[in-house]
């Protein structure tokens, strides 16, 4: 239990949440306990199963060709970052029923990059296949964080002959931030909950169970008129605070005796800022509880899949799961996410199931979150609009190549500095450009601070700025980059 959150965080959830707080209460608010969501009548569900790890089931992929529109089930997992999910090589064993699930039979995307590092952008880039700039979506104005003025994946599918469904369980996508477009339903029931930390208490067990619940009763009799369906989950797990429940908190690290436990001290204003500078024992242990967080998800992960192939949502059904940013944990001196450009923020898991289409293996090519919505669009034989930026993957389920491409994303300065984000944006806007293994990360108006690094094949990380000996290459890359987000 999350007994412990501070000031700073209740006010960036309010303040998310549009309401006009100035200043916050030194008590904490009361926070629920986990996983106490009743889920015996759901099908597939077990109760006794929601503190403790589960036994992966067996994946179900066929090579049979499917008939017919597929469902599609797209799970964005919030603060997720690539390197901390076994199927992506970590060295613990964080997230065995995904990788058995759908990263064994699935594609596997080894280089995939958010288009920006935190989450109203990038859950906007995601939606629409545009970039943040040309959405004009920042820390300014979460309020329009997908405008409506944009033609959304959901109402693609929707006028398609879909019937969308979304839950959710962060503010950031909120129906007023204009991410309930093209949703037939659009359930965000968890964001009115009192009590709730709408940024880190609603577990995937009590997800799971409503969307399970939802499909039972409110779905699985008419089907919806026989239409497929495209279902958005979004899970909260692995974002700050970190406090996984049992045995989860204490799995990776069970002997750890210092202030950053579950119940004690949040990374939060104070880390950011530099206040308190966590130990590199500290820093072990809260990316454990990080991982705890991941694997609990996991855990009930293979529940959830479960109660879909119970309600026959396992076959012609393409299951994606993505992150919308990853997070830091004091590399390059920062910390969460929103703060930076660095790999460790930006390069997220992408899986994507569609057994008899998409061939299972691992694809090396560079790609970014946003293709999801014109691959989507193809898979779902739904013509792709022209006026987006991202790129439809379909040529790479057919052993086919993609155009070499730059990579791009974004995060933006808070707008003045007595804005709510001002403790965790960037003091200047950001900008980071990557081609042929070369990253510029360059600060808007303040170019001496520009960053350039050849990303090795044996490291994902930033390690050595070249700024100065590659000085042609990196302003060959800041052009680019001004011209492409420049776009209109
Ligand atoms: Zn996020």
């Amino acid at each position: 239990m999350k007994s412990q959150i501070t000031c700073w965080f209740l006010c960036f959830v309010l303040c998310f949440a549009g309401l006009l707080i100035v200043g916050c209460q030194a008590s904490p608010p009361v926070l629920p306990t986990r996983a106490e969501t009743a889920v015996s009548s759901i099908p597939g569900s077990d109760p006794s199963q929601a503190s403790a790890p589960a036994t992966p089931v067996t994946a179900t992929a066929t090579s049979e060709p499917p008939a017919g529109p597929p469902n599609i089930v797209l799970i964005v997992i919030d603060s997720l970052r690539a390197d901390h999910v076994s199927a992506y090589g970590y060295g613990r064993a964080t997230t065995t029923n995904l990788d058995t699930l759908i990263a064994a039979d699935g594609m596997r995307f080894e280089h995939a990059i958010s288009s920006a590092s935190w989450t109203c952008p990038a859950n906007a880039a995601i939606m629409s296949g545009i970039i943040p700039s040309r959405l004009e979506s920042s820390w300014a104005t979460v309020g329009d964080a997908l405008p409506r003025r944009i033609d959304t994946l959901a109402e693609y599918l929707q006028d398609g002959g879909y019937y969308t469904a979304g839950f959710i369980t962060n503010t950031c996508i909120s129906r007023n931030h204009g991410f309930a477009q093209g949703f037939d339903v659009y359930n965000q029931d968890f964001l009115r909950r009192e009590d709730v930390d709408a940024y880190n208490q609603v577990d995937a067990a009590e997800i799971n169970a409503l969307v399970l619940s939802w499909l039972t009763d409110e779905w699985q009799g008419t089907r919806k008129a026989n239409k497929p369906l495209f279902l958005f989950v979004y899970y909260m797990d692995p974002h700050v605070v970190y406090a996984p429940p049992a045995p989860y908190d204490t799995l990776y690290d069970p002997t750890y005796d210092g202030p950053f436990t579950s119940e004690g001290f949040d990374v939060g204003q104070d880390v950011v800022a530099g206040l308190v500078s966590p130990s590199e024992r500290d820093i072990e242990h809260i990316q454990a509880l990080y991982d705890g967080e991941i694997t609990y998800w996991d855990s009930q992960f293979a529940w959830f899949i479960t109660g879909l192939e119970n309600l026959g949502l396992r076959h012609n059904t393409l299951f994606i799961v993505t992150a919308d940013h990853g997070e830091l944990f004091g590399e390059h001196n920062k910390w969460v996410h929103g703060t930076a450009l660095y790999e460790e923020l930006i390069r997220v898991p992408l899986l994507m199931w569609y057994p008899g289409v998409i061939p299972s293996g691992t694809s090396e090519t560079p790609v970014q979150t946003f293709d999801l919505m014109p691959t989507i669009l193809d898979l779902a034989d739904l013509p792709s609009p022209q006026d987006v930026d991202a790129v439809s993957l379909s040529p790479l389920f057919r052993g086919e190549t993609l155009p070499a491409r730059t990579i791009y994303s974004e995060v933006d300065a808070a707008p003045s500095t007595d804005h709510w984000s001002a403790w965790i944006a960037p003091d200047t806007d950001l900008r980071s450009v990557e081609r042929e293994g070369w990253k510029l990360i360059y600060h808007v108006g303040s170019p001496a601070e520009d960053e350039l690094y050849q990303l090795e094949t044996t490291s994902l990380y930033e390690r050595d700025n070249q700024i100065q000996a590659e000085a042609a290459r990196a302003e060959q890359l800041r052009q680019e980059g001004m011209v492409w987000f420049a776009r209109e």
